[in-house]
């Protein structure tokens, strides 16, 4: 450990004298979010249905002419362009090269010819075209997404408007964020080494690390490894830094319960996915159980089965994926489901652009949470936007301008070619 990083973790121990659990930022605040005695299935199916998107202004056809998957270096885009010469982009997130097929063939067909005005009901539209829907799950809502993103990119180029501002206006432009760790290769002593350079590195106030063995049956990623961490995060990161936990899927209810009272013990800010993802049932008796608020709902792809997490508060933060959920669209009514039960909607995000998503998201969405997850690539697009891209004391700023607001999408895309994987 070089002198830097010691006198880091000899601050953070400092701070480790103060109380942790009495209020401060960095506590559960699950004790806030009490269900509303007149929760209805109903009242959720509602606000799930209205319109979401508001596109005053927008009084002509907006007739979708192609849509394409490209190229360029590490990234890749998908660009829509209408006949009259409007066009919008979006970043895709890794998975196109072996989902390429159901954009191409499936999704995209459906778009060409169509108004991008009516983009909520084409949601619906392309989910029964062909039968897609019996592709469900990542596979199609990811191609789903990024057409999807492009096409809001697109009206909001056109109408002068910021995503936020489509979806009902900007209440945020800076968002507070968690780094998350990302490994189970490591030992509690060299885990807490690495959280530490991740707050050094990206000023973050929170981090999330991972605990179990990931769809596990209880098995840890090595013997001890959790029961190890827990109490030395909060020991060597101090009270000032917030921690969240993510078991993806590793236990059973008891085991689940017992690590999550460990959780509860070092104030931290939320256990994400404890049972098994579809394990309903079982995440509910971990929810039920304890007191720090349980999140999940990342590889949910059904908006009934959201609802029932909502309406049996089967977690206590919903966290739709941007990309693996269809889009900001579909995510928004899961929001609106659970800022009526008085839940908050913490996004889930995909690599490359998915921050750049979930930053809007949070643009406009008025429950999201303490913090939402930042993956550590800010430089690769800092400049893509005007103004810059920018972190202020543990907080992203929200990309400004038209659409999603990459600030020359002819010049970005000048080189780019069509996308081929073999
Ligand atoms: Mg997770």
């Amino acid at each position: 450990m070089d002198l830097n990083r010691r006198r880091f973790f000899e601050l953070a121990a400092g701070a480790g004298m103060l109380p942790i659990l009495q209020g401060c930022q960095t506590a559960s605040r699950k004790s806030q979010t009490t269900q509303s005695s007149d929760l209805t299935l109903e009242r959720l199916e509602r606000a799930a249905g209205a319109p979401v998107l508001h596109l005053d202004g927008l009084d002509s056809p907006l007739v979708i002419q192609s849509i394409e998957l490209l190229r360029k270096g590490r990234d890749s885009f998908v660009r829509v362009r209408s006949k009259d010469g409007a066009e919008g982009v979006a970043l895709t997130n890794g998975r196109e090269q072996y989902l390429y097929p159901i954009l191409n063939k499936l999704v995209i067909p459906y778009f060409i010819g169509k108004d991008a005005r009516d983009l909520e009901e084409h949601l619906w539209g392309v989910y029964r075209h062909r039968s897609n829907y019996k592709l469900q799950g990542l596979a199609l809502w990811c191609p789903l997404a990024w057409v999807e993103f492009a096409v809001l990119d697109m009206i909001g180029r056109v109408t002068g408007k910021s995503i936020g501002q489509l979806f009902g206006g900007v209440i945020r432009r800076e968002v507070d964020f968690y780094v998350a760790s990302g490994r189970r290769d490591s030992t509690p002593e060299e885990e807490v080494d690495y959280l530490g350079e991740l707050i050094e590195e990206t000023g973050a106030k929170a981090v999330k690390f991972r605990v179990g063995g990931r769809m596990s049956k209880n098995a840890d990623a090595m013997p001890g490894r959790t029961e190890g961490l827990i109490p030395l995060a909060r020991k060597a990161l101090g009270d000032k830094i917030a921690l969240h936990a993510d078991a993806n899927s590793s236990y059973d209810p008891p085991k689940a319960i017992e690590i999550g009272r460990m959780l509860e013990d070092i104030g931290a800010v939320y256990f994400e996915e404890p049972c098994p993802f579809d394990h309903l049932e079982d995440t509910k008796k971990v929810t039920d159980a304890l007191t720090i608020p349980v999140a999940g709902g990342e590889q949910e792809f059904s908006p009934r089965r959201f609802r029932w997490m909502i309406y049996n508060r089967g977690v206590d933060i919903v966290q739709p994926d941007l990309h693996y959920y269809g889009g900001l669209i579909r995510s928004t009514r899961v929001a609106r489901m659970a800022a009526v039960a008085g839940m908050p909607t913490t996004v889930h995000i995909s690599g490359g652009f998915g921050f750049i998503y979930m930053l809007h998201f949070a643009s406009y969405t008025r429950d999201i949470g303490l913090y939402q997850e930042y993956k550590r690539n800010i430089e690769r697009y800092t400049n893509w936007f005007d103004p810059p891209l920018k972190i202020n004391d543990g907080a992203l700023t929200v990309p400004q301008g038209s659409g999603v607001g990459i600030r020359d999408i002819k010049g970005l895309l000048k080189d780019a070619r069509p996308a081929v994987y073999s």
